[in-house]
């Protein structure tokens, strides 16, 4: 399969896609074509490791990585992905547990994809590919889980001291020798400008081969598609009903996964974004402009984006906000209803869900009586809650137990340098770690 920038730029295969990240141009790459499956397709596959290999074949074509899909897929897909029915009614509806992987979000399923693939393609213990990674919380500890021993392949987690949670904290700093964690006096956007430098800085680049595992990259969001393409063909046969879903939206990434697909043919129905308080993708399709803004805080803090990078891909994929509006709607949830959401899912429920996954709980909540028996509903529940300790159990008043992949990363020791927001102290810490 070729890949295309979606501003215009030559094309690329899915190995310079996957190593890349970001095409030359500036653009995001995307398929040149998107494959057309039939539900016949799948008619073997009776495992979400099935429904991948079929799913992710035509991507592979002609990769060098074509012989080692079943291997990648059994990589990626190391760990359970249940929909459990929701005591709800009038209707049907399900939560899709996207947080059974080693660091409880889905971001596992792309970190561990993308892992994969790069150390195949790219690994050399003779000359390491060192991943730089910038990190407001979850992102950076699903990639150091994905990479942690991969021999050929270094990782570099670059974290705002003081305002991640103690628990992501454990999450970014508890891995072996190949990964190392910074804990940066300055913001994201500090740690973010600080990898940008790096990768562009002459001298690094001489000591180090650089890369990046940043959410853009397409290895991050093909694999995200499977567990939507599994779920819906599990729904469908089971019931004989295109279920829609309700996805939690920050960059998104995962939104988008959804909506490709369907565009593949997968038997997906409606699908809605669930948002925090940044309002963009609503106010896009209400007929704003598609321009930069800055991002608000939340207590949905992984959805903190005020300009969501893979709407450049939607709108290449379907074009403008006319068109988009027919095919995704979005409701915004601000901090005071999700607080309200979480206290109510547990009472209902009788668990808790995470300030992420309120945001979809909430959505469903707003639906009338007649969406909800028209359709059956899928919720992707894109955090464990006791990731998010902190925030949920003063507002259910009880502890939440820690699920057997988070607790055995809470019981290891932690390693983590402090550095100043600047090249030189990047350097001198990646020195002290990776010197020759
Ligand atoms: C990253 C993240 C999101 C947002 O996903 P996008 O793909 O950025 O839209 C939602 N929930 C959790 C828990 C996350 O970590």
């Amino acid at each position: 399969m070729k890949f295309v920038s979606t501003r215009g730029g030559r094309t690329a295969s899915f190995d310079e896609a996957l190593v890349k990240g970001i095409a030359g141009d500036g653009g995001l790459f995307v398929p040149a074509l998107w494959p057309a499956f039939r539900l016949d397709d799948f008619a073997a596959a009776s495992s979400i490791q099935g429904v991948a290999r079929v799913f992710l074949s035509p991507f592979f074509d002609g990769s060098k990585l074509e012989a080692d899909l079943p291997e990648i897929v059994a990589e990626t897909f190391s760990f359970p992905i249940p929909a459990a029915e929701l005591p709800v009614s009038p209707g049907r509806a399900c939560l899709l547990e996207l947080f059974h992987g080693p660091t409880a979000a889905f971001k596992d399923v792309g970190a561990a994809f993308l892992a994969s693939c790069l150390s195949r393609l790219e690994g050399d213990t003779d000359r390491p590919l060192t991943i730089l990674v910038a990190t407001s919380g979850d992102t950076g500890g699903a990639v150091a889980a994905a990479f942690d021993r991969r021999p050929g392949m270094r990782v570099v987690v670059l974290f705002p001291q003081g305002r991640v949670s103690a628990r992501q904290e454990k999450q970014l700093t508890c891995w072996s020798d190949n990964v190392l964690s910074l804990s940066v006096n300055g913001s994201f956007d500090d740690c973010q400008s600080l990898v940008k430098a790096a990768m562009a800085d002459r001298t690094l680049n001489q000591q180090h081969r650089f890369s990046s595992a940043n959410s853009i990259n397409i290895g991050r969001l093909l694999p995200q598609c499977c567990y939507y393409a599994d779920a819906s063909l599990r729904h469908f046969r089971d019931t004989c009903r295109k279920p829609s879903f309700i996805v939690p939206t920050g960059n998104l990434g995962n939104g988008l996964a959804c909506i490709l697909a369907r565009e593949a043919g997968l038997p997906v129905g409606r699908i809605i974004l669930a948002c925090n308080a940044n309002r963009l993708i609503a106010d896009y399709l209400g007929g704003a402009e598609w321009l930069p803004r800055a991002s608000v805080r939340t207590l949905a803090s992984a959805m903190d984006v005020g300009f969501p990078s893979n709407m450049e891909r939607l709108i290449n994929l379907h074009g403008e906000a006319d068109i988009l509006k027919t095919l995704v709607s979005v409701t915004n949830v601000d901090d005071d209803a999700i607080r309200e959401q979480i206290r109510k899912d547990f009472r209902r429920f009788g668990f808790a869900v995470c300030p992420h996954t309120a945001t979809a709980t909430y959505a469903y909540d707003q639906l009338a009586d007649s969406e909800r028996t028209d359709d059956d509903w899928i919720l992707a529940a894109t955090a464990h809650p006791a990731k998010f300790d902190d925030i949920v159990e003063p507002l259910i008043g009880t502890e939440i137990p820690v699920p057997g992949p988070l607790a055995s990363i809470l019981s290891r020791p932690s390693s983590v340098s402090s550095i100043s927001p600047d090249l030189k102290s990047l350097s001198a810490a990646l020195t002290n770690r990776f010197a020759a």
